[in-house]
């Protein structure tokens, strides 16, 4: 079966350590995301496993065979890789017909002919093979490069920040499309990301990467809901945070006590929780003063300050209606299930 395998890479660039012990493996049909800010080591991580940085310390497999160890590098174009990039550089002077042929040179005229248009057709572009780039839109160009990278069947498809170049609803489109079509083809993928919604859109597992550590590898919905961190539960979405103290297993906040037997007792520590877990409730509900209302389509975002908790303030996600007025008050829930303590640093 086709798999990519990365044990024990780390890469270091003069005295600044990119990439710290990052193992994974990517099956067949599987997309993998690697999502984590700017200068996490993603692209780095990518690169090595595409042959385009010389191995350091680790090893990379690709179909159970090695490509990259000790005393072993082989090169790029060697490993049966497919490569798309933000800029998908399409050769210019070249029609989609032959951009997307440009890796089959091992076949004869009219089977590259044929493999060019089984691809076009498969990225929803047969009606353009014999179009010059400049002639496609953003989109249309970047589905060129994705069918380029994968005419020639590769053993593994390597994608970094692919659709940042593209307007937002255009790209949301082309990343299920893409996902369609990788799934199709059945190839492992790594995805190199910094945006949590297009890994939760189009991957079926996420590493979360934080100063070259893969720091946890779950589903998205495993990342969103049970984020093992404070870094990996604030880089996937916006948190409401509350400072409270342990005492006797229970963390005590303005919100109430909950269970943290995990803990020590005395230790400082964070309840967190996403704006979507208040929701309004009865009388019964926690007391919030309204700060600012603000909607954003399909929810309102509504800043609040909770009675008895001084100057913090929460952020709801409600569903849509009128907006409250500032000062005004609310009554919330809190959903128990979807809190998080980790001990505050
Ligand atoms: P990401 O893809 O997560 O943004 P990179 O893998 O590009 O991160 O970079 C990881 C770290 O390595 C960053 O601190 C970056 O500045 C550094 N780095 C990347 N490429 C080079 C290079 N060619 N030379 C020196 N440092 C580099």
């Amino acid at each position: 079966m086709p798999d990519l395998t990365l044990r024990d890479v780390s890469h270091r660039y003069g005295d600044r350590l990119a990439v710290d012990r990052v193992a994974l493996t990517i099956a067949a049909g599987e997309i993998f995301c690697l999502l984590g800010p700017s200068g996490c080591g993603k692209s780095t991580t990518l690169r090595i496993a595409a042959g385009l940085e010389d191995l350091q310390q680790g090893e990379v497999c690709i179909n159970g065979q090695r490509v990259a160890g000790t005393g072993l590098n082989l090169p790029t174009e060697a490993r049966h890789v497919g490569m798309v990039f933000q800029d998908h550089a399409l050769f210019p002077h070249l029609s989609v017909a032959n951009n997307i042929a440009f890796g089959l040179s091992h076949l004869s005229t009219s089977e590259r002919r044929k493999r060019a248009e089984l691809w076009a057709g498969r990225v929803g572009l047969s009606g353009h093979l014999d179009v010059f780039p400049h002639r496609l839109s953003g989109g249309e160009q970047q589905r060129v490069a994705l069918a380029r990278a994968l005419a020639p069947e590769p053993a593994v498809m390597l994608l970094d920040e692919p659709f940042s170049s593209l307007d937002n609803r255009l790209r949301d489109q082309i990343r299920d499309d893409t996902v369609a079509i990788l799934k199709q083809a059945g190839t492992p993928t790594l995805l190199v990301t910094h945006d949590p919604e297009e890994a939760m859109r189009m991957a079926d597992r996420i590493g979360i990467m934080q100063a070259g550590r893969l720091v946890q590898v779950d589903s998205p919905v495993g990342i969103y809901g049970q984020p093992t961190s404070l870094f990996a539960a604030r880089f996937l979405s916006e948190t409401n945070e509350i400072r409270g103290r342990v005492r006797s297993g229970l963390l005590e906040t303005p919100l109430g006590s909950l269970s943290a037997s995990h803990l020590a007792d005395g230790t400082e520590a964070l309840l967190l929780f996403r704006p979507e877990a208040l929701a309004v409730e009865g009388a019964a509900g926690l007391d919030c003063e309204v700060v600012r209302a603000r909607s954003l389509g399909p929810y309102r975002r509504v800043e609040l300050r909770l009675a008895g908790a001084g100057e913090t303030l929460l952020v709801a996600r409600l569903a849509p209606g009128p907006l409250p007025e500032a000062g005004s008050r609310l009554r919330l829930a809190l959903d128990l299930a979807a809190c998080h303590i980790f001990p505050s640093s």
